[in-house]
């Protein structure tokens, strides 16, 4: 199709060193060198250029060079050039502009600046590079109370302690798919978390059949499209999340196009290979807090022994969301802030929509604790 779209890059061939090699042609994904045999040179289309570099780091005698077109984009007060680099691709392709990973704005991120004194929790204070110290986590349910027995003037726990996850470090891998990630990164995470001490979260693109050994360090997921979902998958897992949005994109689905879907991608989602798979935007059995507590009973009928976590966006109202999760019997609150990542999300909801992690925490804290129920839940957080 003819553009009038001002190209956003050029690609510049320095005609001394080009050697006509054609590796540029053959390395770019966007097609935008191609060997003019007639007159034995290499020529670039601009328009389809991205700038990845990958041409200019591949060239073996660095011929080439792309460069930012002071042409492209002129932005004013009211046009910046990212609004007006998404019209563009809007109005070329008709299609509602789709994006990866998090969110580029630079928002105030409070988690990065949160240090961990260690040395103080205790009294008197111990010096963290000379004591050993455990940052060991248990995590699920804390009971009202607690009895104690004295046995000949020793103390000895009478209630007994639901099971609990056990971190040997407070951090774990947050939920990514078979499917957005491929197998081998799927087998990284299970190995690191197995190795680590830690859990990684299977998504909501099932679980491949190799991975099961990793079980204890395993959240699997139950999603609105229900990919993979099976008693087996269920079982496998320490912990099942029951995901009802995430941070990235509140309130929408998700899309895995049909040319991802290989065969044993289609096997761990119980689908058929080469089909868009598409998860609602909302889990059609959960309208209520008693729908959750109905399916948070189903799924530790499958397995007893597994932890219930529920993923919520982190949204207005998160505190009273919060207390109706932990009334329908969650153990779990996994608060999804919106600079999560995902494999892929309308791009101006990754951007725009959501609220930061930090809010989430504070408000669902605060009104678990006004409801007496903070006791009950965990409280996890992404994004
Ligand atoms: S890779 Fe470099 S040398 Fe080879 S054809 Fe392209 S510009 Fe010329
Ligand atoms: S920078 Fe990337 S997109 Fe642009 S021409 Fe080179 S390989 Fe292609």
């Amino acid at each position: 199709m003819k553009t009038y779209v001002i190209p956003e890059y050029l690609v510049e061939r320095d005609p001394r060193r080009c050697i006509r090699c054609k590796v540029c042609v053959n390395q770019c994904t966007y097609e935008t060198h191609c060997y003019d045999p007639e007159s034995d040179t290499i020529v670039s289309k601009d328009s389809t250029c991205v700038n990845c570099q990958r041409c200019v780091t591949m060239c073996p005698t660095n011929a080439i060079t792309v460069k930012k077109n002071p042409n492209a984009n002129r932005e004013n007060a009211n046009w910046t050039v990212e609004a007006i680099r998404d019209l563009k691709k809007a109005s070329e392709s008709g299609a509602v502009q789709i994006t990866g990973m998090g969110n580029d704005k630079p928002a105030f991120n409070y988690w990065d600046r949160i240090l961990l004194n260690a040395s103080q929790v205790t009294n008197p204070s111990i010096d963290p590079l000379r004591e050993p110290m455990e940052i060991r986590t248990y995590l699920g349910s804390k009971p009202d109370h607690i009895e104690i027995d004295y046995k000949d003037g020793v103390p000895e726990l009478k209630t007994q302690l639901t099971p609990q996850l056990r971190l040997d470090t407070p951090i774990m891998f947050s939920a990514m798919s078979y499917g957005a990630i491929s197998l081998n990164v799927h087998t990284a995470l299970a190995r690191a978390a197995s190795e680590c001490g830690t859990y990684y979260n299977t998504g909501e693109g099932g679980l491949d059949q190799s991975l099961y050994q990793y079980g204890d360090h395993t959240i699997v997921q139950v999603a609105s499209g229900r990919f993979g979902v099976h008693p087996k998958y269920l079982d496998s897992g320490a912990a099942v999340e029951i995901k009802i949005g995430q941070g990235a994109k509140p309130g929408e689905g998700g899309h895995l196009p049909g040319k991802k879907v290989t065969p044993k991608i289609a096997a761990a989602r119980n689908a058929t290979p080469g089909v868009d798979l598409i998860s609602p935007s909302n889990n059609h059995d959960i309208y209520s807090i008693e729908d959750l507590a109905q399916l948070n009973e189903e799924l530790k009928t499958c397995n007893p022994h597994a932890k219930i976590s529920v993923k919520v966006p982190v949204v207005p109202n998160i505190g009273t969301i919060a207390v109706g999760i932990a009334k329908a019997g969650a153990d779990i609150i996994n608060l999804s802030g919106y600079d999560g990542g995902t494999g892929a999300a309308r791009t101006h909801a990754l951007k725009f929509v959501g609220l930061p992690a930090e809010i989430g925490v504070k408000e669902a804290h605060r009104a678990l604790c006004e409801a007496g129920l903070r006791h009950h839940v965990e409280l996890w957080v992404d994004g």
